[in-house]
């Protein structure tokens, strides 16, 4: 297992907006998403490349040697509650990536979420939502919420690589807790519609901006789309504050 970072900070987006909550985020997805148009330098050769905002816990080949290998699911976990060191409270735990998801069968990664909650962490995974767990074998997964933050045609990806329904329905039917968070852009509506068919939980529309000026220029017209079509709108908190910052 590979953890990119770590930290303390408030939950930026979603149904958990402002909540305080410790990260962890696993490198490696399945996507690439190279539509959000993120800029970044390859620490490996120094290259430019583009994708998402998360693009450094993504790129395996150029940002890899950034990463903290684990081998051991306590060392992985005694590393992460480091952060409560000055808390006397327990914070939501945020798995996150790159898609933590890829990992769910890892025994590191498997005994780690096992540690979490069995020390009482309230869990969340942020997840693209393009992972079939098998919640039979896997059961700890029942016991998390899912962030599903389902790709729109804006991240570049083709609709087979982007839409699993079958894994978004699995996690909706089986999971303590599970809500949908899009990116919104043009042509959004039917497309969230037919992600959302059938599936009855709470849907959260941010806008497209990995900095406070692109933020700017779009959440207008999210808040805009979200009360003509009854969803809820989601700010991207940790962007206002700390723009493109890594680490908060
Ligand atoms: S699925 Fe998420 S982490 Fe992976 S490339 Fe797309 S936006 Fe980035």
């Amino acid at each position: 297992m590979y953890l990119v970072e770590s930290f303390l900070s408030i939950q930026g987006e979603g149904k958990y907006a402002g909540y305080p909550s410790l990260f962890a985020r696993f490198g490696g997805c399945n996507l690439r998403c190279k539509g959000f148009g993120c800029e970044f330098i390859s620490p490996l050769n120094g290259s430019k490349l583009i994708g998402c905002d998360s693009l450094f816990a993504v790129d395996e080949k150029h940002f890899k040697q950034e990463w903290e290998s684990f081998d051991d699911a306590q060392k992985l976990f005694s590393k992460i509650i480091m952060h409560l060191k000055d808390i006397d409270y327990l914070p939501h735990l945020v798995i996150t990536g790159g898609e933590p998801l890829i990992h769910y069968k890892n025994p590191v990664f498997y005994g780690f979420l096992e540690l979490a909650l069995d020390y009482g962490f309230n869990v969340f995974f942020e997840t693209n939502a393009t992972v079939e767990i098998d919640f039979d074998k896997f059961a700890l997964y029942k016991k998390v919420g899912f962030a599903m933050s389902v790709k729109l045609s804006n991240s570049g990806e083709k609709y087979e690589k982007r839409v699993n329904k079958k894994a978004i329905q699995n996690i909706a039917l089986h999971a303590k807790e599970a809500f949908f968070k899009f990116v919104v852009s043009e042509d959004a509506l039917a497309q969230i519609k037919d992600i959302t068919k059938d599936i009855d939980i709470p849907i959260f529309c941010m806008p497209l901006g990995a900095n406070r000026t692109e933020l700017e220029k779009n959440s207008h017209a999210v808040i805009l789309f979200c009360l003509k079509n009854g969803y809820n709108y989601s700010d991207r908190i940790h962007v206002r504050l700390w723009g493109d910052k890594r680490g908060v």
